[in-house]
């Protein structure tokens, strides 16, 4: 039976990379995608960055595969991505960063970082500099002796009790399914002791439930030991901005945003998507590597229960990589071969994964 995915291909590189796992998805699972625009291009036809009906459709699905989709900076609309992540409170954003052979900078990383998605900085609360409601809100801090000078903008960070919980103890149990031995709760506690300090309090008590090893990081500090001995880590679960921050140094250890893939998991839904945004100077090029977005379909697969042919999907792609000859251009300037393009890249996978003996499914 044909399984129904929601398609999301974004913007910028996102329709590129997309195609490419498609393609590779199409080989090996019978899948009916509904293909539906978010981003800059449902602008211009639906005069909104993200149409209901893209929520919808993964609201009926249950799954989508999603390429990166453009945030203006600074000002015009918020993030669609976030905003899809609250909409379908897909709490959970879960970013492995692995070792590739002949590619990885450090051989032993075997990571995942469990990022909180949906409160934090990210959570939108935001006043903007000289606007009444900012005037308004200065002045109710002033009552309280909390002195903000007047040409301030604020973002407010949010972390609940219900929201650590639910995050630590998705990590936890991730661990458990996938036979890690240790997660590690990273934060500002020392600094920011009523989010960060909550965040670290519910870890604790999440933690006796289990039995996996528990420690705890400030954020600064994780930062200098993954880059110092990356190996030591297994889980790592954290707020949503250390978050973000963490799993792009992580990619760099690894090989770099071209082959980060990640998931949005929530109670009910889950967007696989790559961690690299839309890298806008690339787009329409077919230079781009493929690859974070065909692992994100992997996780995907996995995620269905299609655990052989996501495996397959792996094994032929990091082949391609370790062999070095057809590679993207980020991959090529690494192992020093002459870059092919996307869709090349591609085609290579997909020809790994015909000659694969069809009894391995
Ligand atoms: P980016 O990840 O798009 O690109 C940064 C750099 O990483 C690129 O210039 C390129 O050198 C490299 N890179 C990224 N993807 C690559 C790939 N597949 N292959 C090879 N190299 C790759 O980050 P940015 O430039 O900071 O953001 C661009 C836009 O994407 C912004 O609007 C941002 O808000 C958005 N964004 C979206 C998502 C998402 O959709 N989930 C995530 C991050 C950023």
């Amino acid at each position: 039976m044909s399984t129904k995915i929601t398609l999301i291909p974004g913007d910028g590189i996102g329709p590129e990379v997309i195609s490419s796992a498609r393609r590779i998805v199409d080989e090996v699972v019978d899948v009916t995608w509904e293909i539906v625009e978010a981003g800059e291009s449902a602008i211009q036809r639906y005069r909104t960055p993200l149409p209901d009906h893209v929520i919808e459709s993964v609201r009926k699905n249950k799954i989508a595969l999603k390429g990166p989709i453009t945030t203006p900076v600074g000002s015009g609309f918020r993030s669609v991505n976030v905003e899809i992540r609250k909409r379908l409170d897909l709490f959970a954003n879960v970013r492995p960063a692995k070792s590739i052979p002949y590619l990885s900078k450090y051989n032993d990383v075997d990571l995942v970082i469990v990022r909180e998605n949906t409160e934090d900085l990210y959570a939108g609360i935001e006043f903007e500099v000289g606007k009444e409601e900012t005037k308004e809100f200065l002045n109710f801090l002033k009552r309280y002796g909390v002195g903000i000078k007047e040409d301030s903008g604020i973002s407010i960070k949010p972390i609940s009790i219900s929201g650590s919980e639910r995050i630590v103890d998705f990590a936890f149990r991730y661990a458990e399914n996938n036979h890690r031995k240790k997660v590690t709760a990273v934060h500002k506690a020392n600094i920011m002791k009523f989010s960060d300090g909550l965040f670290l309090n519910v870890a604790r008590k999440v933690a006796e439930r289990y039995n996996i090893e528990f420690e705890d990081r400030i954020v600064d500090n994780m930062a200098m030991q993954l880059v110092q001995k990356p190996e030591l880590y297994e889980v790592i679960v954290t707020p949503n901005l250390y978050g973000d921050i963490l799993s792009d140094l992580c990619a760099g250890l690894v090989g770099g945003l071209g082959i980060a893939p990640g998931a949005n998991i929530g109670e009910h839904y889950a967007v696989f998507e790559p961690v690299h945004g839309s890298a806008p100077k690339y787009a329409g090029q077919n230079k781009v590597n493929p690859t974070a977005t065909i692992l994100s379909a992997v996780m995907m697969l996995r995620h269905l229960g299609e655990i052989k042919k996501a495996d397959l999907i792996e094994r032929c792609t990091i082949e391609v990589i370790s062999e070095g000859k057809q590679v993207t251009y980020d991959i090529a300037r690494i192992t020093g071969s002459t870059p092919v393009g996307t869709s090349e890249m591609t085609d290579a996978i997909i020809k790994k994964i015909r000659a694969c003996d069809p009894e391995t499914l």
